[in-house]
């Protein structure tokens, strides 16, 4: 497949990019959202996180009270403890010991405080007698320093006091109530959970007056510091023990907050403080937090998927546009070849149905453009395209492709029916006001090959239409098919282009001059030179067949001027030889005159042979005309100035040859072999009365005439009978000859006559 083709079709403008966009949109409406949801859930933990960090301090801070209300008795005992050694033994028993015992229970708030010896035994505030030999924990005593006990919900300070020789006199022993008075430790900010001491074994041993006295710490089941972020059905959990190792939290009941318990040791026998806080109400606020932060993220990816869809929107209308302008035919205002291009393949490509391109123009749209002018030209173009829009069913496709040149893509059955439909076509557009008097040429090809390209279907289309184009004038249209033998012409025309660079190095085009000679005297007067290939395998190639190939080319131009050359080679070679030589003419094909520099080499080729610019002339065709005109003339002006001939060839072949005798200015006329050959009787008369004329306006006009195949005597006669002097170039005197040929008649002509 062509290439350019699937990339054209592959471009398909919009079409295929909605798709990528409408997932770009879902995907980054998924990314926020995830983005906007894990933010939400980021910025909840961290303040959770930030707040438990703030309790657990508080707790510390708590922890840290406890430790210094308990270091701050034990050292407030202990002074006691040193006064009242210093009092004289056994004064242990007055009024003044029990005086001392009893103001410290008073003002530190101990249940009781007493004094017992190395064997327990002793007496409290109040006198009455204590023995705590019994207890548990007694005989475990230290006797050098101070030990905190529970016992029986009963903290107990036993402070042992020493006397200056460092003996052990007695122990100093303060109770205090298991239920101690939260405002003086905990913090105002805490909330109503309360605190609770627990000993090693996890036992409670005190706790706040604002703390449930019936609390049973083996009851709680840790859940290792995690915390549901807000209502745990819905956001997720957050781990603490990670950071905050003295997080405990505990799940009263599956559907409400935890209550969240931060754990520290007050630096006594292993002991921990525990605090709880529920985390329900002060946890709202987070809620709100987050609710907060929830409707701020989907605002902004509200604000974001609008945004972006306007762009879509916009971006959607610049393509429709840019689409408009890229399948604008800028001539007609409709669809153009690209669009066509692409539906075709696209049809062709599904295989469904059975196709023909057709390709038709206009006969001699250039010469209607010279008449009537662009502006009226193209509304000519307009209409046919709207004609062809209204004439095409569905699935079939038309444009205009370039100049006058249109192509149409219809569904195809058979021959026949598509003769009929493209009738039926022609009869459309006769029937249109402003298309009356044309006549439409038609190339059909039938697209039964997937791998046959559009360009080259329309190309091969043209190449049939083209090939009839000219044949019968008498047609209103001309319908054609491409055949297998424009096929075998196309594939034999590209052999020749590849032959030619070779052809021209291996000097297989020959210099052929057709011998031109006076009517009147018989004599060889001048000549044209005619290019033969003559192939190393010896077989010639007719120039009827080379030349219009290499026409469509740059080829015919390196020819031209390699003839021009050949002629000066030999003109130069006869001079030399001393003959006395004849103006030799040298075809000039048109694609020659595109090139403004030709007048100016053609004289330096010849300069450069020393020649006389009067034995080189030159031919040019009629259809030169159809290219740049003003070029033509120019060149032609240029060439007559350097003096050399110019001659308008095959006059009378063309449509409008009167009018470039008018605007040419040349020396030359070289009537066309077809006024003198295959004429019926009836037609003798009418082409002799054109011959005739032009003969006379010739002459009239100071021009000179050349009459070219002629082939009969009586064609001969008639002209000598006009009386005019021309000359005669046909095979009634000779075909064209090879140059050694032509020498050899130039010898005969320079010999004196007897
Ligand atoms: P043309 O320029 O009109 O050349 C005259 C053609 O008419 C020659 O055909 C010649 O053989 C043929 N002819 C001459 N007298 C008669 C006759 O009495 N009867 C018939 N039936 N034909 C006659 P040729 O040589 O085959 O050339 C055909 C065309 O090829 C030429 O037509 C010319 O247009 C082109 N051509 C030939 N050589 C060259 C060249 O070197 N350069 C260019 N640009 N074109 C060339
Ligand atoms: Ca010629
Ligand atoms: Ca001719």
């Amino acid at each position: 497949m062509n290439n350019k083709e699937k990339n054209t079709i592959n471009s398909n403008i919009g079409r295929s990019k909605f798709l990528p966009t409408s997932i770009i949109i879902i995907l980054s409406f998924i990314i926020l959202t995830i983005c906007g949801m894990s933010y939400s859930g980021y910025m909840l933990d961290s303040l959770i996180y930030y707040k438990n960090s703030n309790y657990d301090s508080m707790a510390k801070t708590t922890a840290n009270k406890v430790t210094d209300i308990i270091s701050n008795d034990c050292s407030t005992i202990q002074d006691y403890a040193n006064e009242i050694c210093k009092l004289e033994y056994p004064s242990v028993n007055t009024y003044i010991v029990r005086a001392y015992l009893g103001n410290m229970v008073r003002y530190n708030g101990y249940s009781t405080m007493y004094i017992v010896n190395d064997d327990g035994i002793g007496f409290d505030y109040l006198n009455n007698d204590v023995d705590i030999s019994n207890s548990e924990f007694f005989h475990d005593l230290d006797y050098t320093t101070q030990s905190i006990v529970c016992q029986d919900d009963t903290l107990l300070y036993i402070i042992p006091t020493i006397d200056d020789d460092n003996q052990f006199k007695f122990f100093i022993v303060a109770e205090l109530p298991s239920v101690i008075s939260s405002n003086k430790i905990l913090l105002e900010d805490w909330n109503d959970m309360g605190f609770y001491i627990l000993d090693s074994d996890k036992n409670v041993i005190a706790y706040s007056d604002d703390a449930d006295p019936n609390f049973d710490y083996t009851s709680i089941s840790y859940n290792d510091g995690q915390i549901y972020s807000s209502n745990q059905n819905d956001i997720g959990t957050i781990t603490f023990s990670k950071f905050i190792k003295s997080i405990k939290s505990v799940l009263t009941s599956p559907d409400t907050y935890p209550t969240m318990w931060y754990e520290h040791s007050i630096g006594v026998n292993d002991w921990t403080i525990i605090l709880g806080r529920s985390s329900t109400n002060k946890d709202a606020e987070v809620k709100d937090l987050l609710s907060l932060s929830i409707a701020m993220v989907s605002t902004i990816i509200a604000t974001f998927i609008i945004i972006l869809i306007i762009f879509m929107v916009r971006n959607a209308c610049a393509n429709h546009k840019l689409k408009k302008a890229l399948y604008l035919d800028t001539v007609t205002g409709g669809t153009n070849w690209l669009k066509f291009k692409q539906d075709a393949y696209r049809e062709i490509q599904k295989g469904k149905n059975r196709y023909a391109l057709v390709s038709f123009d206009i006969y001699k749209y250039r010469i209607f453009c010279d008449i009537y002018g662009h502006k009226r030209a193209n509304e000519v173009l307009v209409e046919i395209d709207k004609i062809m829009n209204g004439f095409i069913k569905r699935k079939e496709y038309c444009a205009h492709n370039t100049a006058d040149n249109f192509d149409m893509f219809l569904l195809y059955t058979d021959e026949k029916s598509m003769r009929e439909r493209l009738k039926e076509f022609s009869s459309q557009l006769s029937a249109s006001q402003s298309l009356n008097g044309l006549r439409f040429a038609f190339g059909v090809y039938v697209a039964d090959n997937k791998n046959v390209s559009i360009n080259r279907m329309s190309t091969m289309a043209n190449m049939s239409k083209d090939n009839d184009k000219l044949k019968d004038f008498t047609l209103k249209e001309t319908i054609s098919f491409f055949t297998k033998e424009m096929h075998d012409k196309i594939i034999r025309e590209t052999e020749i282009l590849k032959q030619f660079d070779d052809a021209i190095l291996n000097e297989e085009f020959q210099l052929f001059v057709q011998p031109k000679y006076d009517l009147m005297l018989e004599t060889l007067s001048a000549g044209e030179a005619l290019v033969r290939w003559k192939k190393s395998d010896g077989t010639f190639i007719s120039p009827a067949e080379f030349i219009p190939i290499f026409e469509n080319n740059g080829c015919i131009i390196t020819l031209d001027k390699y003839m021009v050359e050949s002629v000066c080679k030999k003109q130069r070679k006869w001079l030399d030889d001393g003959l006395k030589v004849v103006p030799i003419s040298v075809n000039l094909s048109r694609a020659s005159f595109a090139d403004k520099t030709l007048a100016k080499n053609i004289l330096r080729l010849v300069d450069s042979y020393k020649l006389s610019h009067n034995l080189i002339e030159l031919e040019v065709t009629e259809s030169a005309f159809f290219d740049n005109k003003e070029l033509l003339i120019d060149t032609v002006k240029k060439l007559r100035s350097y003096g050399f001939s110019v001659s308008i060839d095959d006059f009378g072949a063309g449509y409008s040859s009167l009018n470039s005798l008018k605007e040419l200015p040349i020396d030359i006329v070289k009537l066309d072999g077809g006024f003198f050959r295959d004429i019926d009787n009836q037609d003798v008369e009418k082409s002799n009365i054109i011959v005739y004329n032009t003969i006379r306006l010739a002459h009239e006009l100071g021009v000179r005439v050349v009459a070219e195949g002629v082939e009969t005597t009586e064609q001969i006669n008639y002209l000598r009978s006009l009386g005019y002097n021309i000359l005669i170039q046909s095979y009634y005197y000779s075909k064209p000859i090879p140059s050694s040929e032509f020498e050899d008649l130039i010898k005969l002509s320079n010999q004196p006559l007897d």
